[in-house]
């Protein structure tokens, strides 16, 4: 297991090791060690049970056809149906789908949904597409995975570039496909269409419980503490308002142009009017700091927001912050980690700090079922319930298995998923 581990921190010409994939089953086999299951349960767990790749023409605006290619990962159905998001993003490859459908496992036991994890992914960039070209992706997408997704086997929702209105398109397609009404299908839709209060918000509503529980446990006041986020998007934008709306002072956030740092406090309500919908806004300041240079600004408090492997053996160095809670998915590397673990900075990982989303997703998914839908201060008083106690079982496994709060999530994430394994007889 340990040589497992540090070949995963390091590749033989003494770089860093970048590719999520086998940093995350790393840590499934490390949780499933501490858990005392064996080599067979690891084989079921490491990759997802179902990948499907698929490529599917889309019709221009200017008349030619572009094929684009999409994936959807299905890590595993023992606990219940899988669930999660669909990325639009150029980035987009099946290791990384792959991965991500693994974390969305981890992230549903760690909360107690009855979901096994999934994720969809398309190669393209809809900052460079039109509406109407969207809106025909979408609907060609779902065609092209419609075969294996449905509301009792696979559920996506909203993920990087991609929001209501593409969900809402999706549903449409699907509804059409399968000639009924189908609610319970995909998260993230609009109220009107059966979305739920409070799951725009949802992810950023998480992450700031998280903060508000780290700080706690970290006996720093919340008030008048500095925080830097890295990424403005629906998770940045909106912690960044919790944040300052908790009298914290946010001194940076970024976007992936650049970076705005005020030591005084940024204006949040300003920066929250003028971004555009995919979360651009420093282009608009002349005063601006790289990446690199907010990551190592003075503050208690650094939320990544963004996107994967920011925080490596490079840089891990230079962070201040007593306190990092991931609200991207995987953006500390394993050598940061324990760089940053030596040092005595709390990190909360991913698969629990941006739960948030998923949680919600749950909640819009059982309105749905039901037919009868809560008010917003229902869904955030149930909100607040999971993922506080999601936290607190995360922390105290930390201390009990003596590992870090990464390790801890993934053995309490794992754990029903490998216990329903068993009981079905797959091992
Ligand atoms: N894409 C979000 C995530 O990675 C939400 C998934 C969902 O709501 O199903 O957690």
């Amino acid at each position: 297991m340990q040589a497992q581990t540090e070949t995963n921190q390091a590749t033989n010409d003494g770089t860093e090791n970048l590719d999520v994939y086998s940093s995350t089953q790393a840590v499934i086999k490390e949780a499933l060690t501490q858990l005392g299951y064996d080599e067979d349960m690891y084989e079921i767990l490491k990759e997802p049970m179902r990948v499907l790749s698929v490529r599917f023409p889309v019709r221009m605006d200017d008349g030619s056809i572009q094929v684009f290619t999409g994936y959807r990962a299905q890590h595993n159905n023992a606990i219940g149906p899988t669930k999660g998001g669909i990325r639009l993003h150029p980035d987009v490859n099946e290791d990384e789908v792959r991965a991500l459908s693994m974390w969305m496992s981890v992230k549903c036991g760690i909360a107690n949904l009855p979901y096994g994890g999934g994720k969809g992914g398309i190669v393209c960039d809809p900052r460079e597409m039109s509406f109407s070209e969207i809106e025909r992706l979408s609907r060609a997408y779902v065609r092209a995975i419609s075969q294996i997704v449905g509301p009792t086997k696979d559920i996506p929702a909203p993920d990087v570039f991609s929001n209501s209105q593409n969900m809402a398109w999706m549903l449409d397609e699907y509804s059409h496909l399968r000639e009924f009404d189908s609610p319970g299908f995909i998260t993230g839709k609009p109220l009107v269409l059966g979305g739920s209060q409070g799951r725009e918000r949802a992810t950023a509503r998480g992450v700031a419980i998280c903060v508000e529980e780290a700080a706690k446990v970290k006996n720093l006041e919340l008030k008048d503490a500095r925080v830097v986020i890295q990424g403005f998007g629906n998770a940045g934008s909106y912690l960044a308002k919790y944040m300052s709306d908790a009298g914290a002072r946010v001194v940076g956030i970024s976007d992936a142009y650049g970076a705005l740092h005020d030591p005084k406090g940024l204006d949040i309500e300003d920066l929250l009017e003028r971004r555009d919908s995919f979360g651009t806004v420093t282009k608009l300041f002349k005063n601006t700091i790289s990446n690199k240079e907010l990551l190592a600004l003075d503050c208690d408090i650094l939320v990544p927001a963004a996107i994967e492997n920011q925080i490596t053996k490079e840089n891990a160095k230079d962070v201040r912050a007593k306190i990092i809670v991931e609200a991207a998915n995987g953006p500390t590397t394993t050598a940061a980690t324990k760089i940053l673990d030596d040092k005595g900075t709390l990190i909360v990982p991913d698969v629990l700090g941006n739960s948030g989303g998923v949680i919600v997703s749950y909640f819009e998914w059982v309105q749905n079922n039901q037919g009868y839908y809560w008010t917003a201060d229902e869904v955030d008083a149930r909100l607040q319930e999971v993922m506080r106690h999601s936290f607190h079982s995360v922390y105290d496994t930390a201390r009990r298995y003596h590992v870090n709060m990464r390790v801890a999530a993934y053995i309490v994430g794992v754990r029903r998923m490998a216990e329903a394994a068993r009981w079905r007889g797959w091992v």
